[in-house]
């Protein structure tokens, strides 16, 4: 168990200065320097703390424990469809009690970026689901022929109010002037009826035909990755991001100056591992390991 790479040899990319890993474990100057630098966590939920939101082994046991320690969290998705209070609430019946302020999902994010860069703005929201509760605070238009002047269009998940004249009013705002935010830019995602187009496909056909480049909040945004750190009060190099996607989560978060820890769960394959761009800061075999590296 431990700190073992997808092939157990040993750790891996700790620091440039670390060298290749050899034989079963951690390198104690470089834990220590860890142990003492991370003082808060980002932690991605499906496949690190929760599979079909049931947990994964060990999962609430090492949540106690960082609570004990006193370690502030922020549980990070890109979902648009439910609001933090309802991600709070699944996460809790799994036995870890969190709390909705927590919680960062993309639309979070994206209303953190809003009120801090546009301040009082009113923005053209497409959406699809209610995600009033997240977005207070934030003026939105209504829809219709008299939107009058916008000064933000803010695309969020893709569904069937995706329609021709809601995307033409979209694109006309753009022209016109209007900054330009995605809340993430996956192109399809898994139903139980296939694969079907999400927000990426949209945003890059409005992107295509306007001309103009959105800024990008949901994972693997660096927006992202900074609002959460904002939210914990802390600074990147003082964060972990712990996830089971190596490239949106760990090699993202690392890129925005975090700490990467990849768990040996969910969605990892070490396939992916091996074919990934780059090496996690810290791997582990799952989130019960994450509490040694704060010196739990
Ligand atoms: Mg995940």
């Amino acid at each position: 168990m431990g700190f073992l790479s997808p092939d157990g040899s040993g750790m891996r990319g700790w620091s440039p200065s670390s060298g290749p890993a050899s034989g079963g474990g951690l390198p104690k100057e470089t834990r220590a320097n860890v142990v003492g630098a991370i003082e808060g966590l980002l932690i991605d939920i499906d496949g690190v703390l929760t599979v079909s939101w049931e947990p994964i082994d060990g999962a609430p046991e090492a949540m106690a424990t960082l609570r004990e320690l006193g370690i502030p969290l922020r549980f990070a998705t890109n979902t648009t469809t439910r609001t933090r209070a309802e991600v709070a609430s699944l996460i809790t019946s799994a036995g870890m009690p969190v709390e909705p302020g927590e919680i960062l999902t993309a639309p979070v994010a994206t209303a953190v970026h809003l009120r801090r860069h546009h301040p009082g703005a009113r923005c053209f929201l497409l959406n699809s689901g209610d995600l009033s509760e997240d977005l207070e605070g934030i003026e939105l238009a209504e829809h219709g022929p008299e939107d009058g002047p916008v000064d933000v269009v803010v695309i969020g998940g893709a569904g069937l109010n995706f329609t021709h004249e809601q995307l033409n009013r979209a694109f006309g705002h753009l022209l016109e002037g209007a900054e330009f935010v995605a809340m993430h830019r996956n192109l399809y995602w898994r139903t139980s009826r296939g694969m079907e187009l999400d927000t990426g496909a949209y945003v890059r056909a409005l992107e295509e035909s306007s001309g103009r480049t959105p800024v990008v909040l949901g994972k693997p945004a660096v927006e992202f990755f900074a609002a959460g750190v904002a939210d914990l009060g802390l600074s990147a190099e003082q964060v972990a991001m712990v996830g089971d996607d190596i490239e949106n989560d760990v090699l993202a978060g690392q890129r925005a100056g975090l700490y990467g820890v990849l768990v040996r769960t969910g969605k990892f394959l070490p396939e992916v591992y091996d074919a990934a761009t780059g090496e996690p800061d810290v791997v582990v075999d799952s989130f019960a390991d994450v509490p040694t590296l704060l010196g739990g």
